[in-house]
């Protein structure tokens, strides 16, 4: 039997598999990043990997990269066009609204949610065209403290994990009362600029995104232009007073970043970027704000809602940035090791008593020798090897081996379960 023959299939571009180890890092990730959230009464929602191509070039909005150039779409065998969801906002609030959850009376909705999203872009070093988020919405309130509560979870979340090298970008995109007159001086300064003809398309289209432009040549045409900041209405003003108020209290550091405009159109007052700066480029882990007008632009009432999502691939990255850690329980506390046919056999059932009892146990397969078996159970990172054979199992015992300590002794095989739990503490 050869084992040579390796498959030649690759992923795709832009896309990586998951494996252990480093699958359990993704899972811890997944796990601190929702478990404040659902500290904070938010409900676990899993909606399509795809919907209605529509969904998102409504919710998305039509100017976006994000549905312009980024999205994988599919016509069904019966014509429909689906897309590959690219986000997780305009799903969560579709599934809201056609459950009526918006109509229990028990306003806000909040829910959570973790998947996988997909974005057709030019993959680099933390880009990719299939990655991984975690999002929170709170639907149907509008609140300062909903908008603080959100900001400080994914705060807490980050911290939880031990980053320290993040930071929270702040700012207003104002609401349906000051945002005309601000786009239109906006465009007016836009106009007068020396922009290539995309951008010139975009000044009429979104022009806050020309603020978000990365280039040096568009950046460098900027100083002096009109900022949201100044042109708030006295409620926008209010409301992000109080969140910046809110913030401080709770002990959330922030930066007031004027142009900070994110790439979706349907964000309103409150927006928000968590950067870490140990990821170059691509250094958003997270980001969100407050939609009031997105449940309207997908056929719904008004429902003033607020949330974020946070990248867990780039949380990953931005934790090996910093040598952090994470001190994951190990996968294997018990490895077995059977010498001979019948120890194989006693121990396969010790081995399932120790699971059922809760301990993870694992032991080697496939009749292999004493000393490649001793070899699995260190790499397993068990704490103990339980070895038994002939004569061990004559005397009704296995030998419990301490694989830090090195120590050994017999245990009697119907003990062997509670020595375990006991020792393991
Ligand atoms: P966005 O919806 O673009 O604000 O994305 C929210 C978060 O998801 C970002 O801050 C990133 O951490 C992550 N993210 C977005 N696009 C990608 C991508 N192509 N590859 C990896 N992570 C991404």
């Amino acid at each position: 039997m050869t084992t040579a023959a390796v498959s030649t299939f690759q992923a795709p571009k832009g896309t990586y598999d998951l494996l252990p180890p480093d699958s359990a890092l993704y899972l811890a990730v997944r796990e601190a990043i929702a478990a404040p959230a659902r500290r904070a009464g938010y409900g676990y929602v899993e909606t399509p990997g795809f919907e209605n191509v529509e969904l998102f070039s409504r919710g998305v909005g039509e100017s976006t990269d994000i549905v312009t150039k980024e999205m994988f779409t599919l016509t069904t065998k019966g014509g429909t066009q689906l897309a590959l969801r690219p986000e997780g906002t305009a799903s969560v609030l579709r599934a809201a609204l056609q459950a009526n959850l918006h109509k229990t009376g028990n306003l806000p909705v909040k829910l959570w949610y973790s998947g996988s999203y997909y974005r057709y872009e030019r993959p680099q070093a933390g880009r990719y065209r299939h990655f991984s988020q975690v999002g929170a919405e709170a639907i149907g309130a509008e609140d300062p403290l909903l908008d603080a509560e959100l900001i400080i979870l994914a705060v807490d979340a980050y911290r939880s994990l031990g980053l320290r090298d993040f930071r929270l970008l702040l700012n207003s995109l104002g609401d349906g009362e000051c945002r005309p007159a601000y786009r239109a001086a906006l465009q007016d300064f836009l106009r007068g600029l020396d922009l290539d003809e995309d951008t010139r398309r975009r000044i009429e289209i979104n022009p806050l995104r020309v603020l978000d432009d990365k280039r040096e040549s568009v950046q460098r045409q900027l100083t002096g232009v009109p900022l949201i900041a100044d042109h708030l209405c006295e409620g926008c003003k209010a409301y992000h007073e109080q969140v910046r108020e809110l913030l401080t209290e709770a002990g959330v550091a922030f930066e007031n970043d004027p142009k900070l405009v994110r790439g979706l159109d349907y964000y309103t007052r409150t927006t928000f970027e968590f950067v870490h700066d140990g990821l170059g480029s691509q250094s958003a882990v997270g980001g969100g704000g407050r939609y009031d007008g997105l449940s309207e632009m997908i056929g719904g009432p008004s429902l003033p809602s607020v949330g974020w999502a946070l990248g867990v691939d780039r949380t990953v990255l931005a934790l090996r940035a910093e040598g952090v850690e994470l001190d994951l329980p190990a996968a294997t506390s018990v490895y077995a090791v059977p010498l001979g046919e019948e120890a194989r056999r006693t121990l396969f059932t010790v081995v399932t008593e120790l699971r059922r009892a809760g301990v993870a146990a694992d032991m080697a397969f496939g009749g292999k020798g004493m000393k490649n078996a001793m070899k699995s159970a260190n790499r397993s990172g068990a704490r103990f090897a339980l070895v038994a054979g002939e004569r061990d199992l004559a005397e009704g015992v296995v030998q419990l081996k301490d694989l830090e300590s090195g120590e050994q002794g017999p245990v009697v095989l119907g003990e062997i379960v509670a020595t375990v739990k006991e020792r393991l503490v």
